[in-house]
């Protein structure tokens, strides 16, 4: 099954929705599969958002993803990380649809309070960035069988 890496932003944290955002994934049928909090860096950041470095606002993402801690989270289901970015949202929230993370939580391009893989080969990519091995987790969940059917691998 595919995995996808979340980041809980931020502004998220400060804002007391890390709960609620846990909440969606969980209740979508969404297996955790790792979780923990982290401080972000230049370094690490330079490297998750080498597309943006050029961007004149590339020294603002960066401050603003290390004002406070993150939350980094491994998703595994069917179709994980297209499933994720369409629960995420467009990139500015005003314009993210209502139901989506950004879309009900966000006003702001930059502000976006959470992160999501964008293809599954970044997904795998990304989760060796901020994951070890062993900090990844393969578990049985009790619900699988009722959450898909018999010939959805
Ligand atoms: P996404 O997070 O939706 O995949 P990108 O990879 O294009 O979007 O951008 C990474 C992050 O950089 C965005 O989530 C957002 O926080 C920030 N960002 C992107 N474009 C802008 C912009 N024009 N102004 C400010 N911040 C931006």
């Amino acid at each position: 099954m595919e995995k996808t890496l979340v980041i809980i932003k931020p502004g998220a944290v400060q804002r007391e929705l890390v709960g609620e955002i846990i909440k969606r994934f969980e209740r979508k049928g969404l297996k955790l599969c790792g979780l923990k909090m982290i401080q972000l860096d230049d370094s690490i950041l330079a490297e998750h958002y080498s597309h943006l470095v050029d961007k004149p606002f590339f020294p603002r993402i960066v401050n603003s993803m290390k004002a406070s801690p993150v939350i980094v989270c491994c998703w595994e289901g069917l179709d994980c990380v297209q499933v994720v970015r369409n629960m995420t949202g467009v990139t500015n929230s005003r314009n993210a649809t209502p139901g989506t993370i950004r879309g009900d939580f966000g006003m702001s391009m930059q502000e976006n309070i959470i992160h999501t893989s964008d293809s599954v080969e970044n997904a795998v990519i990304e989760l060796n960035r901020f994951f070890k091995p062993e900090e990844l987790f393969n578990y049985s969940k009790v619900g699988h069988s009722f959450l898909y059917a018999t010939d959805e691998k």
